[in-house]
């Protein structure tokens, strides 16, 4: 079978290799649609120090059951499915209070462990999830990075009627000032890049403000009405934005970091204190992929507009080349088996 296999850092290319052959307690699912993550391109660059090579890339990978357990009741051949990438030991500590999605020992499909962009996959049985007819292929795999939005929104606890700022407006972002407006949250989108705030305008976020060409503080102030907001989720990673959000944040307000910054970064700790702050970590997600689905199927959230393009599998390879060398034309791509 065909896959998109990275040799070594910056070495890309579709290769043919021995078919996938369905593994014990899993299910073999034929790949029909696979997203392009930020992290595929971390891989591609060789800056994510997670990931082993040859590789082969993708973890948002939907597709068709072609073979299942003996004893499965639930799915059948045929039925229309998405991985949920992120395979936990169930045992650790993490694992054993429900925190599967930072387990110990996880393996992330296209990171730890061979991805999806492939003709095939196989993949546990508890960790595949039914797709709603109503959800074309091509935007079925945009529910994974809904979900990373979700728990960074969930980790934050963010209640109706709560100001969040969400600082960054790329997919994460947008997902989560979307998911934010559902909830009957506000959303305040802080990023440097015009067009990303005029898409945030278009899926009605109701306040946009670019922090390099405009006071971002005072803006925030005006808009809380003095209290600065409850919540911020912090999105881009960028050092700025994450020592901005210790500003944005009201006294007693919750911030969610879901970005991954490349290096330490100093931060006035008196402030934590002083606001009594609360910070927390936000990586994967755990249990929330039935309701991105169902999100995305009843249009709570317009992944649409979040699509750059479509490629098909063969152009894989020199899509990831060419978001790697200009990753600002793009913001999220989905390959598809020609459907
Ligand atoms: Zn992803
Ligand atoms: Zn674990």
């Amino acid at each position: 079978m065909k896959a998109v296999q990275l040799k070594n850092p910056g070495n890309i290319s579709i290769e043919d290799i021995p078919q996938t052959l369905r593994a014990k307690d899993e299910i073999l699912v034929k790949v029909r649609s696979m997203g392009i993550c930020g992290s595929d391109i971390g891989a591609y660059r060789g800056v994510n120090p997670l990931v082993t090579y040859p590789r082969i890339i993708g973890h948002e990978i939907a597709g068709e059951v072609v073979e299942l357990p003996e004893n499965e009741t639930g799915l059948k051949a045929g039925d229309r499915v998405l991985l949920e990438p992120y395979v936990y030991c169930g045992t650790c500590y993490p694992c054993s209070i429900g925190h599967t999605n930072c387990c110990e020992n996880l393996t992330v499909r296209g990171v730890h462990i061979e991805g999806g962009m492939a003709e095939y996959v196989s993949h546990p049985r508890h960790l595949i999830h039914k797709v709603p007819d109503s959800i074309p292929w091509h935007l079925v795999p945009m529910a994974e990075p809904l979900v990373i939005a979700m728990h960074a929104i969930r980790q934050s606890e963010t209640r109706a009627g709560e100001h969040v700022v969400i600082t960054g407006a790329g997919q994460i972002g947008l997902l989560a000032a979307q998911y934010a407006l559902s909830l009957g949250a506000v959303p305040i989108i802080v990023d440097p890049v015009d067009e990303r705030l005029a898409l945030s305008r278009k899926l009605d976020i109701p306040h946009t403000i670019n922090p390099v060409s405009s006071d971002s503080l005072s803006e925030i102030w005006a808009i809380t009405g003095g209290r600065m907001a409850e919540v911020v989720i912090e999105a881009s990673g960028d050092a700025r934005a994450i020592r901005s959000a210790i500003d944005y944040v009201s006294y007693a307000g919750r911030i969610s970091l879901v970005g991954w910054p490349k290096s330490d970064i100093p931060l006035p700790t008196a402030l934590f204190t002083k606001k009594e702050l609360t910070i927390r970590g936000s990586r994967n997600s755990a249990g929330q992929f039935p309701e991105s689905l169902r999100l995305i199927a009843e249009g709570k959230v317009n992944v649409a507009a979040l699509l750059t393009q479509t490629v098909s599998f063969l152009d894989l390879p020199n899509t990831v080349k060419a978001i790697s060398e200009h990753p600002e034309k793009f913001l999220k791509v989905v390959g598809t088996f020609d459907i």
